[in-house]
């Protein structure tokens, strides 16, 4: 070990466990790269206003957890705690919203950092791959998006996630509600913080885990009942086109989330073998939230999902990905004239496409088919002097145990004729 660990809050993905990272953002992004999303990579920090703006000040994301720092030019930063504001500020910025091609489609991949309490499934460094629609408010825009994610979480072979729905309104009923919830929130008996969200947020207090508050909260009234037609209509669409695609969820009206900036259709992903971090992927309806940032009026709708819990829920559920073997072939040489003829033949064969791995350092035969064994390589080829000297080296297939001798200039076409059957 060395005098250095990983950050508090943070830990490095290592092989093999790595693997199953990329397989998870592979699994995720895939969906949406057929489905007309287009890849989009912003920068790791950007102004602290724009998540100030964007977020929403009140925001625990905004108010606790954000690594803000100032540079030495005097410019006030954020590492990104989310993604949506950042594609929506460079969409804006790229004016993609005036090429008359909407909604834009984006997807991304990336880290996030949050200052948050560490504990399982909770880290300061974590990864989400993420969908943005920008430009369009259409129910069937938000059901593509959660067919996508629902697809995704299925092709891993995820069963035991639940999707939350609710809808949060807009700029027409949800202050009428804002006002009701306000009134009701006063008469309780709350803490100072607590107090503060009825102002800021008050939707927020409805999201409070604990029990002595959820008591308080019985006959609070309800969104749903304030709903206007048009937001009903909307939702009950959105609902519909889930239901015949055969996408299972559940209407949750306590769903609010911790953005500021979201609207009508809001949902989330829990997976119940994660214990209280269950949330793995979560988004919604945000058209308020390019005029936030001093865009012009873009409804818009997306999802994140956290590729760390993502894994930990295929861990849960005991789902093994079938992930390929990194190499295919594994070449072993005996003494220096080998070592210089098969790494000629291992450069061969990678320029063919075929993934092959070497045994560096001029290890013995022993230690050299150990690495060979550990590669999950199909074959080895093996030479030393007296092959070389008959023109010949050993293939081995590693599962039946079986060697043959085979020409050196026939080599790279025997192994890719073996491969490919
Ligand atoms: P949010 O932007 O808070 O809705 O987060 C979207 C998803 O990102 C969550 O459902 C988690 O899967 C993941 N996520 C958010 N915060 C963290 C964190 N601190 N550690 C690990 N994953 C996180």
């Amino acid at each position: 070990m060395s005098t250095f660990q990983a950050p508090k809050g943070t830990y490095d993905l290592i092989p093999p466990r790595s693997a199953k990272f990329l397989a998870v953002r592979e699994a995720i992004s895939a969906p949406l790269k057929n489905s007309g999303y287009g890849y989009i990579e912003t920068p790791g920090f950007e102004n602290v206003e724009l998540f100030a703006r964007g977020v929403g000040e009140s925001t625990d994301i905004v108010s606790k957890e954000m690594y803000a720092f100032e540079t030495k030019g005097g410019t006030k930063l954020a590492l990104r705690p989310e993604g949506t504001a950042s594609v929506l500020r460079a969409a804006l910025e790229a004016n993609l919203h005036k090429a008359g091609n909407l909604p834009v489609k984006l997807w991304y991949s990336g880290s996030y950092y949050r200052y948050e309490r560490p504990q399982a499934g909770r880290y300061r460094h974590f990864s989400q791959v993420g969908a943005e629609a920008i430009g369009a408010e259409d129910p069937a825009l938000d059901a593509e998006l959660i067919i996508l994610a629902d697809q995704a979480y299925r092709t891993l072979g995820l069963r035991e996630f639940r999707i939350l729905l609710n809808s949060l309104g807009d700029k027409e009923c949800r202050p009428v509600y804002r006002d009701a919830l306000q009134g009701f929130l006063r008469e309780l008996d709350l803490d100072e913080d607590t107090r503060r969200r009825i102002e800021i947020n008050p939707l927020r207090v409805l999201d409070d885990k604990r029990a002595d508050v959820q008591k308080q909260l019985v006959g609070a009234p309800m969104l749903r009942d304030y709903l206007c037609d048009a937001c009903k209509a909307y939702h009950e669409e959105v609902r519909e086109l889930l239901t015949a695609a055969g996408v299972a969820f559940e209407d949750d009206e306590k769903l609010v989330r911790g953005l500021d900036y979201y609207t009508r259709t809001t949902f989330e992903f829990v997976h119940d073998g994660l214990g209280s971090q269950s949330a793995v992927g979560g988004g919604g309806r945000y058209d308020g939230l390019s005029e936030m940032i001093g865009g012009p009026e873009l409804p818009s709708v997306g999802w994140a999902l956290g590729v760390d819990r993502t894994v930990l829920a295929l861990e849960a559920e005991g789902i093994e990905l079938e992930l390929p073997a990194s190499t295919s072939v594994f070449a072993v040489p005996l003494g220096e004239e080998a070592r210089r003829v098969l790494f000629g033949i291992v450069t061969e064969l990678r320029r063919e496409g075929i993934a092959t791995d070497f045994a560096f350092g001029g290890r013995g035969l022993k230690g050299a088919m150990k690495s060979a064994n550990r590669s999950g390589a199909r074959y080895t080829i093996v030479a030393g002097e007296r092959d070389l000297g008959e023109g010949v080296v050993q293939i081995k297939n590693m599962e039946s145990g079986e060697q043959s001798a085979v020409a050196l200039g026939l080599v790279v076409e025997e192994l890719r004729s073996r491969l490919s059957s």
